[in-house]
């Protein structure tokens, strides 16, 4: 096959070459003639030799997102029967499996498909089309997902905001192949089963990066009175319930998330556990309390994304640094600080620095007891830094 041709400004091909996926739109000399968007290009330098070939779109200011650096290389189905078997082998050969049954098969870049995510649930799949170009090669990639993991039922959840940059209609999510999932889907995550609702939760119905969080907290919850803020279906709860926390409180400010987050505890209750579930905005709820003293032992943080434009960085470490330091006024002595941030523009070196920051004006000490980033299924590519978005911090708090 012969794909038309991107040509580039001279010199701009540095990180495409040491292998960052992206191509922006201000390093493109010469556009493809009558590109559509989500069409295949090859990207050539400024010499017109070739670098790479991938998915081209006008209309975003990502003009290409590369799929290959193989001339030879189609982009066919079996291309994407070749890139999702990879990504799955991957999950298989980490020990992810024998933690849980559901975990994400495909993320995006970070397994050189850019714009894809599949995540499993038990016998169930749910997939996302970000992009045009991928949107464009539907067909082949959900042969390719059917053949590959063999759900049951696989279901779209492509009602994603990054589609109206790729000049994409929302499009309405439904099931595309197989059964369609049961309201709630029950999996198993650390042998604590819990809800999932793929239709009406958030992203595609749970929060699978923060597992190995969820399961540290419960190694470390015994007896303990914990605030679960940004609960979203308690997944953190449901573990410290597990690991025989006494009590804990969720704040998440979605009603929507009530119907799976009080199956989820109810699912995980022990006989002298309590818990209670506030629909509230987290911060002014942690901002209110906290002015009341201590009263945990035992406070999670994790808010959604603060920080999605560059120019915000400032306004975004504000809040990051005043949350944190509400949460901290809350904790008795020797209380454990669970804080997170999935924003990737908040590196972890600026993680570290509100954590301190919120510290030093709280007048506690702090000794970080685990500091963890990014589980197996969410792979990092070392030449990809904007997939590099999750951190999480446990620390202790010296009165
Ligand atoms: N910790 C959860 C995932 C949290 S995702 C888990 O382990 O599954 C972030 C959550 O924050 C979402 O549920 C969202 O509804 C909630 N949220 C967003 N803004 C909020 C606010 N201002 N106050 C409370 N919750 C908020």
């Amino acid at each position: 096959m012969s794909y038309p041709e991107l040509r580039l400004r001279k010199g701009t091909e540095r990180s495409l070459l040491n292998g960052h996926p992206w191509v922006y739109s201000g390093a493109v000399d010469q556009p493809p003639a009558d590109a559509a968007p989500g069409c295949l290009v090859d990207v050539v330098d400024h010499r017109g030799r070739f670098i790479g070939r991938g998915h081209y779109n006008a209309r975003s200011p990502i003009r290409v997102r590369i799929l290959t650096r193989d001339r030879e290389t189609d982009i066919d189905s079996a291309f994407f029967r070749a890139r999702i078997g990879r990504a799955l082998r991957l999950r298989l050969d980490s020990d992810l499996t024998g933690q849980t049954d559901a975990f994400r098969v495909v993320h995006g870049e970070s397994d050189g498909l850019p714009g894809l995510v599949v995540d499993r649930y038990g016998d169930h799949a749910v997939v996302q089309f970000h992009t045009a170009g991928i949107d464009g090669a539907r067909e082949d990639i959900l042969d390719a997902i059917d053949a590959t993991l063999t759900p049951t039922g696989l279901y779209e959840r492509s009602d994603v905001g990054t589609r109206r940059a790729e000049g994409l209609p929302d499009r309405p999510a439904g099931p595309v192949r197989g059964t369609p999932p049961p309201d709630f889907i029950t999996i198993s995550e650390g042998g604590a089963p819990l809800v999932v609702d793929v239709y009406r939760g958030q992203k595609t119905g749970f929060f699978l990066d923060q597992r190995d969080n969820r399961l540290l907290l419960r190694r470390l919850c015994q007896g303990r009175e914990l605030l679960n803020a940004f609960s979203y279906t308690s997944g953190f709860s449901l573990q410290a319930r597990r690991g025989g926390a006494k009590q804990t409180l969720d704040v998440d400010v979605a009603r929507s998330v009530l119907p799976a987050a009080r199956q989820n505890l109810q699912l995980n209750a022990s006989a002298d556990g309590r818990s209670d579930l506030v629909i509230a905005d987290a911060f002014a709820f942690v901002d209110d309390l906290g002015r009341r003293g201590p009263r945990f032992d035992a406070v999670v943080l994790d808010p959604p994304a603060l920080l999605r434009k560059r120019a915000d960085y400032k306004k975004a470490m504000g809040v990051y640094i005043k949350l944190n330091r509400n949460a901290l006024r809350l904790l008795r002595d020797d209380g454990l600080l669970v804080t997170a941030s999935c924003s990737s523009r908040i590196t972890p070196e600026d993680f570290f620095a509100i954590v301190q920051r919120a510290a030093a004006s709280e007048k506690v000490g702090l000794r970080i007891v685990a500091y963890n980033l990014h589980p197996p299924d969410h792979p990092v590519n070392p030449a990809f830094p904007e997939g590099r978005y999750l951190k999480c911090v446990f620390a202790r708090v010296i009165r």
